[in-house]
């Protein structure tokens, strides 16, 4: 298996570029966010839960993200490798996602992580705000929220795959096309 995590604020891109990802390597692609988006527009139990947290910016808990993880593989058995955008996103996440894979016989083969600046990002977010159905996107004190939880609670992610040399920064300003490319390079070069 080839597994990747694309890291990286909010609104650095992430999704844009693991739709491309996931499609050129064969990938399953694991959203914690789109997953969550589902729950909510299935108004099942979890997904009232997680509302109330990302309305506010906050993180959804750790033990309902990583159950809905572990659900996810058990979905997806056969696939030959996973991306992983938007999660982990605490150091508990990242100890469990191991653990999980580990268990596949499996791990993290590299993170990349998007580099944008912040004033690009509330830009990028409030953009798409407009056009997403997405609550979170409109409220700029609600993205500088999601910004100070990165930066307090997501930063221990970039640490622990930093101790296993695992950790790439990948420049996310410029075309979708240039940005995809260097991301590609990076990958060509684990999987080689
Ligand atoms: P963005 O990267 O733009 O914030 P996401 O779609 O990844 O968008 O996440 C939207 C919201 O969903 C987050 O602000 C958070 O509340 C919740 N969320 C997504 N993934 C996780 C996760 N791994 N752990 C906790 N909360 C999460």
């Amino acid at each position: 298996m080839f597994n990747l995590i694309l890291f990286g604020p909010p609104g650095s891109g992430k999704g844009t570029q693991s739709d491309k990802l996931v499609e050129k390597y064969g990938l399953k692609h694991l959203s914690t966010g789109n997953l969550l988006r589902q729950e909510i527009a299935d108004k099942t139990p979890l997904g009232i839960e997680a509302k109330s947290f990302i309305d506010k910016g906050q993180l959804v808990p750790d033990e309902v993200v990583i159950g809905m993880v572990d659900s996810f593989f058990e979905l997806h058995k056969d696939a030959s490798g996973f991306l992983f955008d938007g999660f982990p996103r605490t150091a508990a996440q990242a100890v469990a996602l191991d653990k999980l894979l580990s268990l596949k016989q499996t791990s993290i083969a590299a993170v990349l992580a998007l580099e944008v600046g912040e004033e690009e990002l509330v830009k990028r977010l409030l953009n798409r705000g407009k056009t997403s159905g997405r609550s979170d996107d409109t409220n700029e004190e609600v993205i500088r929220k999601r910004f100070a939880v990165y930066t307090n609670e997501t930063s221990a992610v970039a640490a622990h795959y930093k101790a296993a040399h695992k950790f790439q920064s990948v420049k996310g300003e410029g075309s979708v096309d240039d940005i995809f490319a260097a991301l590609s390079a990076a990958i060509d070069k684990k999987m080689a």
